[in-house]
């Protein structure tokens, strides 16, 4: 594992059966990764077929599926049966203020990161609800959730409404042993913002200008994520349901 020293695997997650979306790259893929060292089942959905098939070498069983296509999430989740634990990463940044985002980017923005929550939810609550036990973990972030950034109207809009949904699903379902809690995280290194970066005029710059806005000098990495995931999908956390945990660095401190 990249940055921090994890500590060994211990079968925190035995016997547990996951689903993890945006599992192949990223904060998804960190996720995926880490339940199966600690003993899950997990099941990886993403688009991104090349990057599937490096997820499937590390032991996940993986998944081609576009998570904002509700009736495509129904067949798959529906194949692949009930779960213990839901992991949902999938999301897109929108750069932009609200004069600057076209309609076609604000519903991309709703579709892939609010809708694509939906479909997954809905897939998975009934076999929870049967079972009367479940984690549900969204991935949120800091951004508008809990702190204005500049140029995130649609991404911050949409992850402010995937806390909303995190809550409201902790609030409906907390009498049938089902949890549902968001992650907020600061900057965190992944494929898609190493893209952003490039995409800068000066990338070095522009490097250095998402560090300088994290009070402890440097980013976050999917492994300190997936590590906090771990927590939330096992039963240690067994008290927590409705929050949002944030892990950002000390940013919105
Ligand atoms: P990433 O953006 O590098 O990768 C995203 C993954 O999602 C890719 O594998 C992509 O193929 C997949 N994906 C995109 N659309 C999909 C779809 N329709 N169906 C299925 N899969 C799809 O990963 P990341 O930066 O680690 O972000 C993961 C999550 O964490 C996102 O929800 C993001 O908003 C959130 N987040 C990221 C950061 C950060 O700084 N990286 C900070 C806070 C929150």
């Amino acid at each position: 594992m990249k940055g921090i020293k994890m500590t060994a695997p211990t079968g925190r997650l035995a016997g547990k059966k996951v689903i993890v979306t945006a599992a192949a790259q990223g904060i998804g893929r960190a996720i995926a990764e880490r339940f199966v060292q600690e003993g899950a089942q997990v099941h990886g959905c993403d688009i991104n077929e090349a990057e599937l098939a490096k997820a499937a070498a590390a032991g996940i069983h993986t998944h081609l599926l576009d998570c904002s296509d509700g009736a495509a999430v129904a067949a798959t989740f529906a194949q692949i049966g009930p779960v213990d634990v839901l992991a949902h990463a999938v999301g897109w940044v929108c750069h932009g203020s609200v004069l600057e985002t076209a309609p076609e980017d604000w519903n991309r923005s709703f579709r892939l990161n609010v809708d694509s929550m939906y479909h997954a939810v809905r897939a998975v609550l009934p076999g929870m609800v049967k079972a009367q036990n479940g984690s549900i973990i969204a991935i949120s972030s800091i951004v508008s959730s809990l702190k204005g950034f500049p140029n995130r109207a649609a991404y911050g809009a949409t992850k402010a409404a995937v806390l909303g949904l995190t809550k409201s699903i902790a609030a409906d379902f907390v009498g049938q042993g089902i949890r549902c809690n968001a992650i907020c995280p600061g900057t965190v290194e992944s494929p898609s913002l190493q893209a952003r970066i490039n995409a800068f005029d000066d990338p070095v710059a522009a490097r250095a200008a998402f560090i300088a806005r994290q009070p402890m000098g440097r980013l976050g990495t999917p492994e300190e994520i997936a590590a906090l995931a771990l927590y939330l999908a096992s039963d240690e956390s067994a008290y927590m349901s409705g929050t949002a945990a944030i892990i950002d660095g000390c940013a919105t401190n």
